[in-house]
């Protein structure tokens, strides 16, 4: 493994070990069809309003599953996701992703669990709100797939250690996944994230505290800037 990358890591878990271990049990609970409508309602936003969007779903669906969304009149579930923005193709999207896993599934998209992870990936990225975020997502949390999904904060800490120079999603993916034991990818995923949201921010990073500012060759320490 990297060795920058180690030292993130083991700080991380450090810094946030419990918060993630916490997080993994809460995934671990969902199903793998609310990870879908969370993960499909949380882009452009953030995670706040997600939470207030799934709320707000509970309160009109009692349970958040395939046949409920389906059901579901549009004007409905349009004011549920409201607070989440981009909220009339959001629902759009969750009622036609219900239908289809209600008709090619039986309700229940366990069976990808059984397929290839590229084909799975291939199923679930013909799905209307699913992108590569999303569907590497559902394989990494709820089929435990060896896939390191990249968000915005993951691909910012990789560029600026010097783990790659792309900007492709899946480039950075595949780079991250060869330093990554594929046992603990979601355990990474997360600690990546929390570290590009506390340590490693896009604007103003804390070089100064960071455990690598002697060797990334990124820190401001060495004369870069990020304002
Ligand atoms: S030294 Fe600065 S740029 Fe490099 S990883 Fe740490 S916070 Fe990010």
């Amino acid at each position: 493994m990297s060795y920058i990358l180690k030292k993130i890591l083991e700080y991380s878990e450090e810094a946030y070990g419990d918060i993630v271990e916490k997080f993994i049990s809460e995934v671990r609970r969902k199903s793998c069809f609310e990870h879908l409508v969370s993960t499909i309602i949380s882009q452009n936003t953030n995670w706040k309003n997600v939470r207030r969007a799934i709320e707000n779903l509970r309160k009109i669906l009692g349970t958040i599953n395939p046949y409920t969304i389906s059901s579901a009149s549009l004007n409905d579930l349009e004011k549920a996701l409201k607070p989440a923005g981009l909220y009339k193709v959001k629902s759009k999207w969750l009622k036609e992703v219900a239908y289809i896993i209600i008709r090619d599934f039986n309700g229940c998209l366990d069976r990808l669990k059984y397929l290839p992870v590229d084909k799975a990936r291939e199923v679930l990225l013909k799905m209307p709100g699913v992108g590569f975020k999303t569907a590497d997502i559902i394989l990494c949390f709820c089929f435990s797939k060896p896939v390191l999904p990249i968000d915005t904060h993951i691909k910012r800490v990789s560029r600026r250690i010097g783990l790659t120079s792309s900007s492709s999603y899946d480039i950075i993916r595949r780079e991250l996944e060869k330093h990554i034991d594929p046992k603990e990818v979601l355990k990474a995923h997360l600690l990546l994230i929390l570290f590009g949201r506390n340590i490693c921010r896009a604007r103003n990073p804390l070089c100064k505290i960071c455990p690598v500012n002697n060797v990334c060759p990124s820190s401001f320490l060495r004369g870069n800037d990020f304002r």
